[in-house]
């Protein structure tokens, strides 16, 4: 763990929470010890302003998705512009479930990001292979691929932090082991390194996401290349402020 990479943890909450649900939220995370981690959390759109105004200034504020333009007959859309006028500093973009239920493409999800970045959001671009795809040994190239159509996409890799997160391991309960997210990141690093920079391998956060609780968090952030984690469900329970101080 000689890395200088500063821990980094995601929250997402998907579509879930109301005002009530998100005050007991806001409360642990205003209390939670935030020293030696960046902590962003992705309420849905609609609580977003509402969240901003009630957390500490210590916790960043996510949009769990943004559009690729300003403004238009975009009908459901949000765009990078609203979000800097509402003080949302991040997006997080192609999760998996856009992709899978919602049909975005690599190529969609690019242009996405490349607006997102000029409008000066930071963003965590979310990549990952499906079960069948593991079973059939074609993870690298899969992430290999998601991540050559974001590369296209970025000219300043210190405003991006990315999510590995194998689709298997999303909700279902079923964690990545410590050695397979490792194995993964560790060939991230290692694309990063062959087709961007050495100093971007070295200095981009590679967070894991899939099933991350408080009871497998510390041998995770144990791995070398695990920079922290994207989390869904144990996000939105006390157990998140654990999640945060895995490393700590
Ligand atoms: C996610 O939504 O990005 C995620 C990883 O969900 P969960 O932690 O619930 O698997």
């Amino acid at each position: 763990m000689s890395s200088t990479r500063k821990f980094f943890v995601g929250g997402n909450f998907k579509m879930n929470g109301d005002k009530k649900m998100l005050d007991v939220i806001i409360e642990n995370l205003n209390k939670a010890n935030c020293a030696n981690t960046d902590v962003v959390v992705a309420p849905p759109t609609a609580y977003l302003s509402y969240v901003r105004g009630k957390l500490d200034g210590k916790v960043s504020v996510a949009a769990q998705n943004s559009y690729k333009v300003a403004k238009g007959a975009f009908t459901g859309e949000t765009s990078p512009d609203m979000l800097v006028d509402l003080g949302i500093n991040w997006a997080i973009l192609g999760h998996s479930e856009r992709r899978h239920v919602f049909g975005e493409s690599d190529a969609l999800i690019g242009e996405k990001i490349k607006y997102a970045l000029e409008r000066g959001l930071y963003v965590i671009p979310c990549i990952g292979e499906k079960l069948d795809q593991r079973e059939g040994g074609t993870t690298l190239q899969v992430v290999s691929e998601q991540m050559a159509s974001i590369k296209s996409n970025v000219n300043d890799w210190s405003k991006v932090v990315i999510a590995y997160e194998p689709v298997w391991a999303i909700g279902t309960g079923k964690v990545a082991t410590p050695e397979q997210a490792q194995e993964v990141h560790l060939q991230l690093r290692k694309w990063l390194a062959d087709n961007v920079s050495d100093a971007v391998s070295k200095s981009t956060r590679i967070i894991y996401g899939g099933s991350v609780s408080a009871g497998n968090c510390k041998e995770l952030a144990k791995q070398p290349d695990v920079d922290g984690f994207l989390v869904g469900g144990a996000s939105l329970k006390p157990e998140f402020s654990d999640i945060i101080n895995a490393r700590s």
